[in-house]
């Protein structure tokens, strides 16, 4: 298991430019050693090895870099290390038929964090303040709005700026217990994720699409003012702020919203199946559009994935091909463009709404692949006749798209 807790960090200013200092040096040194990493062979080693080789120079690397000694030891080497997985990153892209280049040296306002690794950092407080005490750095102050368990390890530490400015602090976990899942699951869901609607599960719960319109318009509004500034000049610094936090306005909003769905299905159910949107098609989809989607629905899908790890819950993802197309009672597929809403099938009769027959495709592919022992009826004879719309909105503010109390409380993060 391996999640993020994300602090915000309250540095004063002296801190914020010993915090931009062990930045800019971090980045430094990324930059030297990615050039010495390109001039060892392929044939060396595995990227790791090679990766590793440049990471044993540090110790030489210190006797003439005074600067590399105001770096704690474990920070130096995750930057170095970092080029791992940045190589990955981009391998990853490109299998994903991304055109990418090879990896670059970074400016100033590319390099954002620099980490901790197991050790070197710390909570504390002073005068009553919660503070991150970072080794060879400064007592930051933090606002912990919540609770880190007692009984997690925190493996790493990771220190970063916001193009806002701010401060963040984010902790990469192991979970000492994992929780049981259960061997016979009662409560299931299948989920199709969807444009028009967010999601529609088996349970008839459809939830809609968050508005953002009023967001992207004010970030429109910022941008447009941005491009009317000198560029360069104060108030076009100003101005790039303003467009920074609205950006961060809207990532927040969304994924505020992606939090509350997520935690309210991993802990309202024992078993949760969902499409395995890697491999999702979207060619439907003007491309745009696509991407915004594609971007969020694998937001949700790995916020699912740890959250019902973390709850005990079966967490199984499917593949997605034809799930609108089968029909859940029968299996005859029929073609149907994407304004066709209703599933009515020409072979047995069966009707549903378009993404309830695919949720229970989702489901049932779902059971069958984990093969645990449920002993319920098939989903297609438990499918409610009716399907409950509920509103982004709902979400956001209870917590849960249902009027469970039981969930309503278990609002977290
Ligand atoms: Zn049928």
């Amino acid at each position: 298991m391996h999640y993020a807790y994300r602090f915000r960090l309250d540095p004063t200013p002296e801190q914020r430019e010993q915090l931009d200092y062990h930045r800019d040096t971090c980045r430094q040194l990324y930059n030297h050693a990615l050039n010495v990493f390109e001039q060892i062979p392929e044939s060396a080693g595995t990227l790791n090895q090679r990766v590793r080789e440049v990471r044993d120079q540090l110790t030489d690397l210190k006797e003439w870099w005074d600067e590399l000694n105001d770096l704690y030891s474990t920070v130096a080497q995750a930057t170095v290390m970092r080029i791992e997985d940045s190589i990955k990153a981009l391998s990853e892209l490109k299998q994903n038929g991304y055109n990418v280049g090879s990896l670059n040296w970074k400016a100033p306002q590319e390099f954002r964090s620099f980490t901790y690794v197991q050790s070197g950092f710390e909570f504390d407080s002073k005068n009553g303040q919660s503070v991150l005490s970072l080794s060879k750095l400064a007592d930051i102050p933090i606002v912990k709005h919540r609770e880190i368990p007692d009984d997690v390890n925190i493996k790493e530490a990771t220190i970063k700026k916001e193009p806002t400015g701010e401060w963040y602090a984010c902790f990469a976990v192991d979970g000492k217990r994992t929780p049981e899942k259960p061997a016979n699951p009662e409560r299931c869901v299948g989920i199709d994720v969807g444009i028009l609607k967010y999601a529609h599960d088996t349970d008839g719960t459809a939830v809609e699409s968050l508005d953002l319109s009023d967001e992207r318009e004010r970030l429109e509004r910022a941008q447009h003012d941005l491009s009317r500034k000198e560029h360069g000049s104060n108030n076009w610094e100003k101005q790039r702020k303003v467009v920074a936090q609205r950006h961060a306005e809207l990532k927040r909003k969304r994924r505020d919203f992606l939090h509350k769905l997520s935690n309210y299905y991993a802990t309202e159910y024992d078993i949760v199946a969902i499409e395995d949107l890697d491999a999702k098609g979207l060619v439907d989809l003007p491309g745009n559009s696509r991407n915004r989607a594609s971007a969020a629905w694998g937001t949700f899908n790995r916020m699912l994935e740890y959250k019902c790890d973390r709850e005990g819950t079966h967490f199984v993802a499917v593949d997605p091909k034809d799930t609108t197309k089968e029909c859940a009672s029968c299996g005859v597929k029929t073609d149907k463009p994407l304004w066709v809403r209703k599933h009515s099938c020409p072979s047995c009769g069966f009707e549903a709404d378009r993404d309830a027959n695919a949720a229970i495709n989702i489901l049932s592919r779902g059971l069958q692949q984990l093969g645990v022992g449920h002993s319920e009826e098939t989903p297609v004879e438990t499918a409610l006749p009716v399907d409950t719309s509920v509103s982004a909105k709902r979400v956001v503010e209870t917590g849960s798209p249902t009027l469970k109390e039981r969930t309503a409380n278990a609002v977290s993060k």
